[in-house]
C-alpha cells in the first residue's frame, strides 16, 4: 500500500528521464468540468451511459450531439488550471534531458490548451468529429478538428461523402481504444522511470493496468487523487498524495504558485 504523505516535498526531477503522467477527470475538476453533470445537472449518469453507448448508434446520434454540444460548450468556457500548467512546465524543464509523455482519459482538450505537447487521448476528443462511415471504404474522410456546436436538431452530415452522418470522435461505451494509441502508450511505459496517476479512479481498463506495467519496469509510481483508491488499485503505487490536483502537482514539481 502507498504511504499517504503528510508533508509534500518536491520531487528530485533531475533523477528522471522518462516520465509518464496519466490524467483523468480529477485534473479538470479544478477547471469546473464535471464528468457527468452539465450546467444545472442536465445529464444524469444513467442517461449518459445510454446515450454514449455505441450499441445505440445511429439512433442515439441526436442525443449524442446534444450531449457533446454541452461538453464542447463547457470545455470551451473552462480554462486549464495549475495542474495542467504544471505538466507543461515539467515538459519544458526536461527538454534536452528527458521526456514527459502525457496520457489522458479526458476529452476536454485542456492539456492541449495548456500547451502540453504530445498528449495521447485514450478516449478521443470532444473537439474532433468523424464520419460514421469513415472506417469503411464508403467514405475516405479522416477525423477532423471541430469546435462547432452543430446547433440544429438535425444530425450533421459528412462533408466528404455527403451521405453518412457525423459523430463525435470519442470512444463510446462498447468501443475499443485505438491500437496505435495503446501501442504508443505501451512504448512510453516500457522505458518509464517515473509514473504519476492524477485524478483518475484507476478502475477503467486499460488505464488501470498502466501503473502495473510501470511498476514492472522499475518506475517510481505516484498517485495524486482527491480520495484514496480501492486497495486493489492503490497497492501498485509507492506513494499517494491526496488533494486537489491543482494544489498537489505544482507542489510536487516544485513550481512556485
Ligand atoms: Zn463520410
Amino acid at each position: 500500500m502507498p504511504t499517504p504523505s503528510a508533508s509534500l516535498l518536491p520531487l528530485d526531477l533531475a533523477s528522471y528521464r522518462h516520465v509518464v503522467v496519466l490524467t483523468g477527470a480529477g485534473i479538470s475538476a479544478g477547471s469546473g468540468l464535471s464528468t457527468y453533470r452539465g450546467p444545472g445537472g442536465l445529464w444524469e449518469k444513467a442517461e449518459i451511459a445510454r446515450i454514449a453507448d455505441a450499441r445505440n448508434l445511429p439512433g442515439s446520434l441526436p442525443e449524442l450531439w446534444r450531449l457533446y454540444r454541452t461538453r464542447r460548450t463547457q470545455a470551451l468556457a473552462a480554462t486549464p488550471n495549475a495542474a495542467h500548467q504544471a505538466i507543461t512546465d515539467l515538459q519544458t524543464r526536461l527538454v534536452g534531458r528527458g521526456q514527459v509523455a502525457v496520457v489522458t482519459q479526458n476529452v476536454d482538450g485542456l492539456h492541449q490548451r495548456a500547451r502540453t505537447s504530445g498528449v495521447w487521448e485514450l478516449h478521443g476528443s470532444a473537439f474532433r468529429t468523424r464520419c460514421l462511415r469513415a472506417d469503411s471504404r464508403e467514405c475516405p474522410s479522416e477525423p477532423f478538428a471541430d469546435t462547432s456546436l452543430h446547433e440544429t436538431e438535425d444530425v450533421p452530415v459528412c462533408p466528404v461523402c455527403r451521405q453518412a452522418t457525423l459523430r463525435p470522435d470519442v470512444v463510446l461505451f462498447g468501443e475499443s481504444l485505438l491500437p496505435q494509441t495503446l501501442e504508443a502508450v505501451g512504448d512510453a511505459l516500457s522505458t518509464c522511470d517515473l509514473f504519476l496517476s492524477v485524478g483518475t479512479s484507476g478502475q477503467v481498463w486499460p488505464a488501470a493496468r498502466f501503473v502495473e506495467v510501470a511498476k514492472t519496469v522499475g518506475a517510481r509510481t505516484i498517485l495524486v487523487n482527491l480520495d484514496p483508491l480501492p486497495a486493489g488499485v492503490a497497492v501498485h503505487f509507492d506513494e499517494a498524495y491526496y488533494g486537489r490536483a491543482e494544489d498537489v502537482l505544482p507542489a510536487l514539481f516544485g513550481v512556485a504558485l
